[in-house]
């Protein structure tokens, strides 16, 4: 049985946290890799094997997302469909986002209380965020040590984890200093 563990938020003041994490493993990163073609193909599988006819608004957020770097809000996606003048209307990117978790294709990143979407890679890899509680800024980050020590917290436990949940919340390094 797969169980998710939700983690605790760690709260801190960045300034301090990332700098001396990131002169150990901790790869601080703004810009993900875009998962692109990979990713679309997969959800478009698994949309497929679970009845899901490909409707149009699905296929556009699907496309959308899959060229994205880091998570985006419903509210985002919509507008970005409309700027490029693919009409989609937002309950139809509700929609289209809820079963894309239903069938865990998106990761659901709590973003300020909004919830925001990014592709889950079907090899698992992923990134996790740090949030500005000032100027709403957010930085991408992976450490593969963090990801040892929480499966290392699974085993313990013995909990066959299928996933975890964590953002690092405090002041950046530029409202820190203020
Ligand atoms: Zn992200
Ligand atoms: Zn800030
Ligand atoms: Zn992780």
């Amino acid at each position: 049985m797969l169980l998710r563990i939700i983690l605790v938020r760690i709260r801190a003041a960045f300034g301090a946290t990332i700098r001396s994490m990131a002169e150990g493993h901790v790869h601080v990163d703004s810009r993900p890799e875009p998962v692109a073609a990979e990713w679309a193909e997969h959800a478009r599988g698994r949309l497929r094997r679970s009845g899901h006819r490909a409707s149009g608004a699905r296929e556009e957020v699907v496309a959308l997302l899959s060229a994205q770097d880091c998570c985006l809000s419903a509210q985002e996606i919509h507008d970005r469909l409309r700027a490029s003048e693919r009409g989609v209307a937002l309950a139809s990117v509700y929609r289209a986002l809820d079963v894309l978790a239903q069938l865990r294709l998106v990761h659901r990143v709590d973003v300020g209380g909004v919830a925001c979407y990014e592709p889950a890679s079907p090899s698992g890899e992923h990134h996790h965020h740090a949030i500005c509680d000032r100027c709403g800024k957010m930085d991408a980050f992976e450490d593969p040590e963090l990801e040892r020590l929480l499966d290392g917290v699974a085993t313990r436990l013995g909990y066959d984890a299928g996933g975890h949940d964590l953002v690092l919340h405090g002041a950046c390094p530029d409202c820190a200093g203020d």
